[in-house]
């Protein structure tokens, strides 16, 4: 059945790279976030991560929060579909909402929330958030989805002509955020350039940085 584990871009069904499983809103029940209809060019790809245990938990949350992402990436490496790509734009990225598209990958990133999940964890990075003082380590997304994003950030981007660039690659421990992302009075926040873009490099968020570097190691390996 066409469809059939598909992503929705320009309201056609796009089959996913070979080993790929995308669920969406048109045949599998997955929710269809709030949207809006998108009026500015697609320039990036956000990478989130819900600090948080599951998929349903962080569907129910958008949804009673009124935000939305496009794609979400749970821990066994499935993909859910939740607005269409190329013409829709939902609220999940601060001044990137209307010129992006976003995916959350299902992470606790922090130990405190992954309490009796199987985890992996690296010690704190200069991105790293530790809600837990006592514990400052960072839980590593699974390998599946690893696997996962290598195969669909490339191959969105080429669909959706997102450069397969990085901005943000620069930012380190001395400079952690773009120039200009913080709200100052008559001023719109910066926005980096056209890529890939980890969400905490022009927010006050703090996810995303360790898939936004694996993305980076690997193009350069490529
Ligand atoms: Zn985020």
């Amino acid at each position: 059945m066409q469809g059939n584990s598909s992503f929705i871009i320009d309201a056609q069904f796009i089959a996913p790279p070979e080993g790929v499983m995308v669920k969406n809103y048109c045949f599998d029940g997955e929710p269809q976030f709030l949207s809006e209809q998108r009026v500015k060019p697609l320039k990036h790809f956000v990478i989130h991560e819900t600090a948080g245990r599951t998929a349903s938990r962080c569907k129910k949350t958008l949804i009673s929060k009124k935000l939305g992402v496009h794609l979400i990436l749970d821990r066994d490496g499935s993909v859910s579909c939740h607005g269409d790509l190329a013409n829709e734009t939902m609220s999940h990225a601060n001044q990137l909402n209307k010129t992006s598209i976003g995916i959350e990958v299902i992470n606790p990133y922090a130990p405190k929330y992954a309490k009796g999940m199987d985890i992996k964890t690296i010690p704190a990075e200069w991105w790293t958030w530790c809600p837990d003082k006592e514990d400052r380590r960072y839980v590593l997304p699974t390998d599946e989805q690893l696997v996962i994003l290598l195969k669909i950030v490339p191959f969105l981007c080429k669909l959706l002509k997102i450069p397969y660039e990085f901005p943000t690659a620069d930012l380190n421990k001395k400079k952690r955020k773009i120039n200009g992302w913080q709200k100052e009075p008559g001023k719109k926040r910066a926005k980096p350039k056209a890529g890939i873009v980890a969400h905490r490099d022009f927010s006050g968020h703090s996810d995303g940085r360790y898939i936004l570097e694996y993305l980076i190691a690997h193009s350069l390996s490529n």
